[in-house]
C-alpha cells in the first residue's frame, strides 16, 4: 500500500507560494520574509576559509562544533539576560528544523499546541506533522497574544504553547510583563514554552526579553537563528537552546534528521555571532526609516495599522478585495489570512526592501485603495 500518513495529508503547502505566483515577473515583492542585504564579509570569509582548508569536508559534531555552541552560549549572554553551558545547544538547518525538533520532542499525537493567530506558518503545519492538534488563539487589538488568552487555552493535553516575538507576521513585540507572565505560566502550568526569538535583535521600540530569562523551571526551550538578524536565510543555519534532558530529547530527532547542520554555515554562523555586531545596528536602522515610511504611507490612505515594533512586518487592516487590488497592479503582499483565520482582513506586508522601491508601491497601494472604497 502506499498510502501518505495522515500527519502529511492534513498539511498543505504554504498559501503565501500562490501569492508569488499570481504576481507577474517584475513586480514589486512586498511579500518576501528576508532581508535585502548582503551576509556580513567576515561570516562568508570564514565559511570560505573552511571550505579551502578542508575543516568544513566532515560531519561535525551533531549538536555542531563546539565553538559555534560556545558562541551561541556567549551570545546568550551578551543580548539575552541567561546563561548557559555550550553544552545545551544544538545548531540546526535553519530555525525551522529547530521547532521541527523541538515540537516532535515534545508532543505525542492528540497533545494541543497552542500559537499566535495570526502566526507564522510553521506552527501550524508542524505541529500536524507532529500529530499534535493546533490550537490557535486570537491576538490583542495591538496584535500582540495576551498570556490570559494562553492560559485560558491551556487544558490537560496542552503539551506546548508558542511565543514569536518580534512577530512574524504582525511585527509586534511582547512586553516584558508579557514575558514574564508567559515563565510564570509555563512553570505553574507545566507546560512547554517554545519561544521562537528569529527577529530579536530588530526591535525598534522597547526590548526584546527572553521567557527563558525569567523561568524557574526548565519548561522553555528557545530557537533562534542567524537567518534574519544577519542576513543569512540561504545558509540554513538555527539552533534550540534548552535544558540538559530537552536537548538530549531533540538530539534524538535532529541526529536522524539531520546528523549535524552544514559545516560550512557552522563557520559562518561563529563569525557572524561573535564578529563585530555594527552590521545588525545597521541593517536595523535601515528597517526602522523603512517602517516608519510603510506606517506613515498606509495611515495617510486611511489603513488603520499599529505601530510594528519590530522584525520587517507591517500588518495593516484592509478593505476586502484590497490584496487582489494591490497584486493586480504588481506589487505581492500576502492575504493575512495566510497565516490563520486570524488574519482575515489584514494583509502582511514586508518591507525588506529600500525606501524608493517602498515609496513607488505605496503609490500603487493607494491606487488600489481608492479602487476598493
Ligand atoms: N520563525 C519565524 C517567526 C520566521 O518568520 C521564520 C522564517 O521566516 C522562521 C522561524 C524560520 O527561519 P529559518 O529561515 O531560519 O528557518
Amino acid at each position: 500500500m502506499t498510502a501518505f500518513s495522515g500527519r502529511v495529508e492534513q498539511v498543505s503547502i504554504s498559501g503565501i507560494r500562490k501569492v508569488f505566483e499570481a504576481a507577474g515577473e517584475d513586480a514589486i515583492n512586498l511579500g518576501l520574509g528576508q532581508p535585502d542585504f548582503p551576509t556580513p564579509e567576515h561570516a562568508r570569509d570564514a565559511a570560505v576559509e573552511a571550505i579551502q582548508s578542508g575543516a568544513a569536508d566532515a560531519y561535525t559534531s551533531n549538536k555542531g562544533t563546539r565553538e559555534l555552541r560556545e558562541a551561541i552560549a556567549a551570545k546568550h549572554d551578551r543580548d539575552n539576560g541567561f546563561s548557559v553551558h555550550p553544552r545545551d545547544v544544538i545548531a540546526t538547518a535553519g530555525g525551522s528544523e529547530a521547532l521541527h525538533i523541538a515540537l516532535e520532542a515534545h508532543v505525542d499525537p492528540g497533545e494541543e499546541v497552542i500559537f499566535p493567530d495570526p502566526g507564522f506558518v510553521s506552527y501550524d503545519a508542524l505541529t500536524r506533522i507532529a500529530g499534535g492538534t493546533p490550537k490557535p488563539v486570537e491576538l490583542r487589538e495591538d496584535l500582540t497574544m495576551a498570556p490570559e488568552a494562553v492560559e485560558e487555552a491551556i487544558t490537560d493535553d496542552t503539551a506546548v504553547f508558542v511565543v514569536n516575538s518580534p512577530s512574524n507576521p504582525t511585527g509586534a513585540v511582547q512586553s516584558e510583563a508579557d514575558m514574564r507572565e508567559f515563565a510564570r505560566i509555563a512553570d505553574e502550568h507545566d507546560v512547554l514554552c517554545l519561544t521562537d526569538e528569529v527577529y530579536e535583535r530588530l526591535v525598534f521600540e522597547g526590548e526584546h526579553h527572553s521567557p527563558m530569562a525569567f523561568a524557574e523551571t526548565d519548561n522553555v526551550v528557545v530557537v533562534n537563528a542567524c537567518s534574519k538578524t544577519y542576513s543569512m536565510t540561504g545558509w540554513r543555519l538555527g539552533w534550540v537552546t534548552a535544558s540538559e534532558r530537552r536537548i538530549e530529547r531533540m538530539l534524538r530527532v535532529h541526529q536522524y534528521v539531520q546528523a549535524c547542520a552544514s559545516a560550512p554555515a557552522q563557520y559562518a554562523a561563529e563569525a557572524a555571532l561573535s564578529g563585530p555586531q555594527g552590521v545588525v545596528d545597521e541593517m536595523r536602522e535601515a528597517f526602522e526609516e523603512r517602517r516608519n515610511v510603510l506606517r506613515d504611507g498606509l495611515n495617510d490612505m486611511g489603513l488603520d495599522t499599529p505601530t510594528p515594533a519590530g522584525a520587517f512586518y507591517a500588518m495593516p487592516r484592509v478593505p476586502d478585495g484590497w490584496c487582489e487590488a494591490v497584486i493586480d497592479r504588481g506589487v505581492v503582499v500576502v492575504p493575512g489570512d495566510a497565516f490563520g483565520a486570524g488574519g482575515a482582513g489584514h494583509a502582511r506586508i514586508s518591507y525588506a526592501v529600500n525606501v524608493e522601491t517602498l515609496k513607488e508601491a505605496l503609490e500603487i497601494m493607494h491606487d488600489a485603495t481608492e479602487s476598493v472604497r
